[in-house]
């Protein structure tokens, strides 16, 4: 694993489960790295700024101010998101669109108000969090499922639109991971210990995937260690997406 040293990173979501994760990893490995959150409460030495996703002046004011306190700009993990149950019925217009606001224009916004900055950097990299939900056929998530097969083609579009300007970038397509998301959802059942096991058993490997597993296929894809991966979605999820 390379290090980030001297770098600077953004983490939207980075307040909680993979986002926590992967701010947790890069700043182990050197970088300064901040949590761009609704509830920024982060522990040292990350860094947490409030910020909506959902709310481009919210994104402006936390970018300006990362670049104002840091100097620089060098890697976003867009990795904010929300969920949704039900078929294609469950949900009026108003909530398909509050979840797209958050899951795809999140991610467009984000990486708008980076672009300027990482233009400038000599390692910049844009880490968006997909979701096997786009692959799998996952009952009862429509529209979540929507949004996550809208951030794998973003990705490539955008991979294509900005590798030549330096800046890579790929996505994790994460299973099911074992994040307080999940938990809250385990939760709500009537049995949360026979649910899990449930759970675990239906993924190839045996158990959820974890936060610190898609934090590090997050770090390398931030890294130079994958220079010359663009436009890439990398499955985390024990195989599941190949069944
Ligand atoms: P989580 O709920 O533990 O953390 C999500 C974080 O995002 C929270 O801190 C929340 O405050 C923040 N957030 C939500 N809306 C926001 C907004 N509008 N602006 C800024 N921050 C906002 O969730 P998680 O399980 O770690 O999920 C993180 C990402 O991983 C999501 O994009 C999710 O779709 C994706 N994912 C999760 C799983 C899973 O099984 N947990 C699987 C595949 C993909």
């Amino acid at each position: 694993m390379t290090d980030f040293e001297g770098l600077v990173a953004v983490v939207t979501g980075g307040a909680s489960g993979i986002g926590l994760a992967t701010a947790t990893l890069l700043s182990s490995r050197g970088a300064t790295a901040v949590a761009l959150d609704l509830h920024p409460d982060v522990p040292d030495p990350l860094v947490g700024i409030r910020a909506d996703v959902s709310d481009d002046a919210s994104v402006q004011a936390a970018v300006d101010e990362v670049v104002q306190r840091f100097g620089r700009l060098d890697v976003v993990v867009n990795n904010a998101g929300i969920g949704a149950q039900g078929d294609i019925s469950a949900n009026s217009d108003e909530e398909w669109l509050k979840v797209l606001n958050v899951n795809v224009l999140g991610i467009t916004r984000v990486s708008r108000a980076a672009l300027p900055h990482l233009r400038r950097s000599p390692a910049a990299a844009i880490v968006n969090t997909g979701s096997i939900a786009a692959w799998a056929g996952l009952p009862q998530r429509a529209l979540y499922s929507a949004t996550k097969g809208a951030v794998h083609a973003l990705t490539l579009a955008m991979a294509a639109d900005h590798v030549r300007e330096g800046i890579r970038v790929n996505a994790v397509a994460p299973g099911t991971a074992d994040t307080p998301w999940v938990g809250r959802l385990l939760d709500s059942a009537p049995d949360p210990a026979a649910e899990r096991a449930a759970l675990n058993a239906r993924q190839p490997h045996g158990r959820l995937v974890s936060a610190d597993e898609v934090a590090g296929a997050i770090a390398y894809l931030a890294s130079p260690l994958s220079g010359s991966t663009a436009g890439t979605v990398l499955a985390v999820d024990g195989g599941m997406h190949g069944l």
